[in-house]
């Protein structure tokens, strides 16, 4: 028998069960690898046509929830017709938008964003519905960037503080991706099905911890500890384990 207690170890998932099982997915880190810049992703040819056919398998049960723009989904998944979750739920394609109303100061808080990004040498990402500043090109600015966040997120009482990949973003307060994955399992497609969750980041811990909790499982992509039970350790496993739900 081999121990291995590092807290790290985890099985891959199970086969996908085309007949049970409701998909939720993850855009960055884990259907794509992380790039150095969020536009320098490369998203494989036949991504969108193993999701759409993968959806029909299933029923119409899967779908994409992200903290990326809904708009920049579309752009990447061009060709994959389901149900997409942008902005961390604050958008949505196939379903009601969940968003009640814009979230007061927005453009005066990307432009604050915009500012101290350019100011400190950063990248300022664009948000339809927040922003992001990166700080992969310079790790030691981790701390400014995360107390000017704290700072924004207290002066814009609609926003709240994301961290992310090296990364820290602004986004509408009150919305998650767990909380996305609730109302997409209200949907005829969705109900009565086991959900699972694919997901790379500390973003997606709660929707992982839903999945686990509703009877369903999480499958961390990538390094590091996780509420999931289940790991693949890249997003190149995470599309081969998909492919071969084609086969299954
Ligand atoms: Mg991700």
């Amino acid at each position: 028998m081999i121990l291995d207690d590092s807290p790290q170890a985890k099985p891959e998932p199970p086969a996908l069960n085309p007949i049970g099982d409701a998909l939720f997915l993850d855009f960055d880190g884990c259907l794509v690898e992380i790039a150095p810049t969020p536009d320098a992703i490369k998203v494989p040819d036949d991504l969108p046509r193993v999701l759409q056919d993968l959806a029909a398998r299933l029923n119409g049960a899967l779908a994409i929830v992200s903290g990326r723009s809904l708009h920049e989904l579309e752009t990447f998944l061009k060709g994959f017709d389901g149900p997409m979750v942008g902005s961390h739920g604050a958008e949505a394609r196939g379903m009601t938008a969940p968003m009640a109303h814009q979230p007061a100061g927005l453009s005066e808080l990307q432009n604050e964003m915009a500012d101290f990004a350019s100011q400190s040498g950063l990248l300022y990402e664009h948000k339809s519905h927040g922003g992001a500043v990166h700080f992969r090109s310079d790790p030691a600015q981790q701390p400014q960037v995360e107390a000017f966040a704290q700072a924004l997120a207290q002066r814009f009482g609609d926003f709240a503080v994301q961290p992310a990949k090296m990364a820290v973003e602004l986004r509408p307060a009150g919305f998650s991706k767990d909380g996305a994955l609730a109302a997409l399992s209200n949907l005829p497609e969705f109900s009565a099905r086991r959900p699972v969750y694919a997901g790379d980041d500390t973003t997606d811990e709660p929707a992982l911890a839903w999945a686990e909790a509703q009877g369903g499982f999480g499958v961390k992509i990538g390094k590091g500890d996780s509420v999931a039970r289940f790991r693949l350790d890249a997003p190149s496993r995470l599309r081969d384990w998909l492919a071969a739900g084609l086969e299954s």
